[in-house]
C-alpha cells in the first residue's frame, strides 16, 4: 500500500474511533470554485492541500424536546455547548494525529472565533456548512444548513486544514431537499428563510438566541475590536441562551 493510501486508511480509522460519525475528504484546490471558502480557507492555512470535514449528529431525543420549546430549549443550550466543545475536541485530535505524521494542520473550531463586522451580524473565519456540502456529507437544505441524507439538519460539523496531501474521498450526489418540502421556511418564526437555502442571517440572529452579555454592545462598546473581543471571549458558545431552533428540530428528513 502506498504511503498515501496508508495515511488515508489510518486517518478515516482516527476520525471513526474520535466519534466522527461521516468524513469528507477535499482538495484544497476543488473549493477554489468557491472563491469566498478558499480565500477564507487560505488566510487560515496559507499551504492546505487538503480539507477533512465530519459530522457527528445529535441525539435525537434532546431536539425532539424542542417541539415544547420551554422544556426543549434549555436542553438544547446544553446540547450545543458540549457537542461544540465534542466538535472541537475531534478536530484538535485530527491535527495532532497528522503532526505527529509530520503534517501542519489547523482546526476550523464550531463557533468562535468570530468577527462581527457590524452589530449583531456574527461570521465565522470559514463557511463549515459549504466546505461539508462540497465534500459530499450532504447538501445545503432550504434552512441554509447541512442536511445529511441520514441524519438530516440535526448534526455538528468539523473541519481540519493540513498541508498533507490526501487523496479525495468524498460522495456525489447525495441528495437534496423535496421540491414540495418547505416546512422549516413555514415554521421559521423570524421569515429568516426564502426557500433558496439563504438565510437572512440578522433577522435568525435576533430570533435564535440571546447571549446576555451582547446587550452590553449596544452603546459602551463601539468599536470593531471591542465587539470582536467581547463575542469571542462571552457572548457566545455556553453563554448563549436559545431561543429557536425550529428550521432543525421540524426538518423531517432523518428522522
Ligand atoms: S433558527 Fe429559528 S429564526 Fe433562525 S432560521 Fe431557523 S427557524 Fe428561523
Ligand atoms: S424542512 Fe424540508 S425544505 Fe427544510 S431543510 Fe428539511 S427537507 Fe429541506
Amino acid at each position: 500500500m502506498s504511503e498515501g493510501k496508508k495515511l488515508k486508511k489510518e486517518l478515516l480509522q482516527k476520525c471513526e474511533s474520535l466519534g466522527a460519525k461521516k468524513v469528507g475528504i477535499i482538495r484544497a484546490e476543488s473549493l477554489k470554485d468557491s472563491e469566498a471558502v478558499y480565500a477564507a480557507m487560505m488566510k487560515i492555512l496559507p499551504e492546505a492541500k487538503s480539507v477533512i470535514s465530519f459530522l457527528v449528529p445529535f441525539p435525537k431525543g434532546c431536539l425532539h424536546l424542542l417541539k415544547d420549546p420551554t422544556r426543549g430549549l434549555p436542553f438544547y443550550t446544553r446540547l450545543a455547548g458540549i457537542g461544540g466543545r465534542t466538535l472541537d475536541g475531534i478536530s484538535i485530535n485530527i491535527c495532532l494525529f497528522l503532526e505527529e505524521h509530520g503534517f501542519v494542520a489547523a482546526p476550523v473550531f464550531i463557533c468562535t472565533p468570530l468577527e462581527m463586522p457590524k452589530s449583531l451580524d456574527l461570521w465565522g473565519y470559514l463557511s463549515q456548512i459549504d466546505v461539508a456540502a462540497k465534500s459530499g456529507l450532504g447538501w445545503i437544505g432550504k434552512n441554509g444548513l447541512l442536511t445529511s441524507p441520514v441524519y438530516g439538519p440535526r448534526v455538528g460539523l468539523g473541519t481540519v486544514l493540513t498541508n498533507a496531501v490526501i487523496e479525495e474521498d468524498r460522495q456525489s450526489d447525495v441528495g437534496k431537499c423535496p421540491d414540495d418540502c418547505f416546512i422549516c421556511v413555514e415554521k421559521c418564526p423570524a421569515g429568516a428563510l426564502d426557500g433558496t437555502g439563504k438565510v437572512n442571517r440578522l433577522n435568525c440572529t435576533a430570533t435564535q438566541a440571546i447571549a446576555p452579555i451582547s446587550l452590553m454592545m449596544t452603546k459602551e462598546f463601539s468599536m470593531k475590536e471591542h465587539r470582536d473581543m467581547i463575542v469571542n471571549v462571552g457572548a457566545v458558545d455556553e453563554h448563549t441562551w436559545y431561543r429557536c431552533n425550529n428550521c432543525v428540530v421540524h426538518c423531517p428528513i432523518g428522522l
